[in-house]
């Protein structure tokens, strides 16, 4: 008898700022950050950095109808991939897109039109042919996407802002926590609080601690910061996501490597890694999770 995860993860990219290709991102992979997560019959995407595309061409493949799209934020790694989504222009799709982290109170449509605009892009909004629905929604809401999918949002230290997402079902959590800096504070505190006693979390790790002072306030977070996060939050396995644009994989494993001597339940999110989630119905012994 084969069960069904309460929860599936999927990454389809899991690099920050800007992709990369080449012999050196064969490991860990060159798509910006985007990942699919499958609950029930509901199909969630947290982002749609260059790994959306790919996405894409297998959801319409397999003929999925109707997707959930959450933008953590629109910076560049994690928008660049929307306007190449081809379920966008499938007619028989209906296209959920949410978003909450505006600062300046910017509405999703509005997000979505600053993508698809000329000269920019050849053609508007407009030409999407899937059926798109508009959710915007405050950092701190509770978002319930499909019955039985239950997700907490909060804001995360980040400049012009972002959301961290944490999806619950049947009693397993999976949390999409990118980008944000550590900060000492409140910031901290909403990690902490998004995170707590989850089972799989997926968080920004950008920087390496000896690379992060030359980069303090550029929003992003290193291994160690996660890590003591994910610690105190009582997380049970957690992935460092948003590499280091051009980090190729050997220092990327060194990475790895060096967190996994202080953190055991730490690994470097990997472009095609699967994870899934086994909750209430299913649970039978003490392992819940498996990837
Ligand atoms: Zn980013
Ligand atoms: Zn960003």
């Amino acid at each position: 008898m084969s069960l069904s995860p309460s929860i599936a993860i999927q990454v389809w990219g899991a690099r920050g700022t800007f992709p990369m290709v080449g012999a050196d991102a064969l490991e860990f992979g060159g798509h910006t950050a985007c990942v699919e997560v499958r609950a029930g019959g509901s199909v969630m995407i947290f982002d749609a950095g260059s790994g959306i595309i790919p996405l894409g061409k297998a959801l319409l493949e397999e003929g999925v109808t109707e997707i959930d799209l959450f933008f953590s934020h629109v910076h560049y790694d994690h928008i660049i991939g929307l306007p190449y989504f081809l379920p966008a222009f499938w007619n028989k799709a209906k296209l959920r897109i949410w978003a909450g982290h505006m600062l300046d109170g910017s509405t999703p449509e509005q997000l979505v039109d600053g993508i698809f605009r000329p000269p920019y892009f050849p053609i508007t909004k407009e030409y999407m042919r899937a059926d798109v629905d508009y959710r915007k929604f405050s950092p701190g809401d509770v978002l319930e996407p499909s019955p039985g999918v239950r997700i907490v949002t909060g804001a995360l230290n980040h400049p012009n802002g972002a959301v961290g997402y944490r999806i619950e079902r049947e009693g397993v959590t999976f949390c999409y926590l990118t980008d944000f800096e550590h900060d000492g504070g409140a910031g901290d505190a909403e990690i902490r609080r998004l995170a707590r006693d989850a089972d799989l979390v997926l968080l920004d790790a950008t920087y390496t601690p000896e690379e992060y002072p030359r980069y303090v306030k550029f929003g992003h977070s290193t291994w160690e910061h996660c890590g003591a996060l994910c610690a105190e939050a009582g997380v049970r396995r957690w992935g460092m996501f948003h590499h280091m644009h051009m980090r190729g994989d050997s220092d990327q494993q060194a990475i790895e490597d060096a967190a996994r001597k202080v953190y055991p339940n730490a690994f470097a999110a990997r472009q095609g890694q699967r994870f899934e989630l086994f909750g209430q119905p299913h649970r039978s012994g003490s392992d819940r999770a498996a990837s």
